[in-house]
């Protein structure tokens, strides 16, 4: 049994692709109030990148965990039913994400990929939040670090 009903996994299956997630919106919020400006959704770039942070040369995606196959996810569950056809999609999304991160790569854009479950779940939030902008300014790996 899918522990969603039929109707409400295609609703969330609608949302999948859906802009302007909570997610994105709280990223997006935390970002303005420290000062970072940015551009959404750049077709100009591979992948259309939820974030474009140019200043910082930039681009963050924010995953969602289903869609995106997180592994390990804490949040996601598995579909029980069709899971054949979900496998199959979720793979192929997730070659597709590894050719556009590879690219930008390429390009000299620093990816952040930024899952929902890390965002979603508020004991982890902060923690998640504090990393992103860490990140931004390439401060991730000073020497003496204990993260
Ligand atoms: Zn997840």
């Amino acid at each position: 049994m899918d522990i969603y009903s039929s109707e409400h996994r295609s609703q969330l299956m609608a949302r999948i692709h859906a802009r302007n997630t909570s997610c994105e919106l709280l990223m997006r919020k935390h970002l303005f109030s420290l000062g970072y400006r940015y551009r959404l959704h750049s077709k100009r770039l591979p992948g259309t990148p939820d974030i474009v942070l140019p200043k910082y040369k930039t681009v963050i995606f924010i995953h969602g965990c289903f869609w995106h196959g997180h592994s390990d996810c804490p949040i996601f569950r598995e579909p029980k039913s069709n899971m054949t056809f979900w496998r199959k999609k979720i793979l192929a999304n997730s070659v597709r994400d590894a050719k556009v991160i590879g690219k930008l790569e390429m390009d000299g854009w620093k990816v952040i990929v930024v899952w929902e479950c890390e965002l979603r779940r508020k004991s982890v939030r902060d923690k998640t939040l504090a990393g992103i902008v860490n990140e931004i300014q390439d401060i991730t790996s000073l020497p003496g670090d204990t993260m």
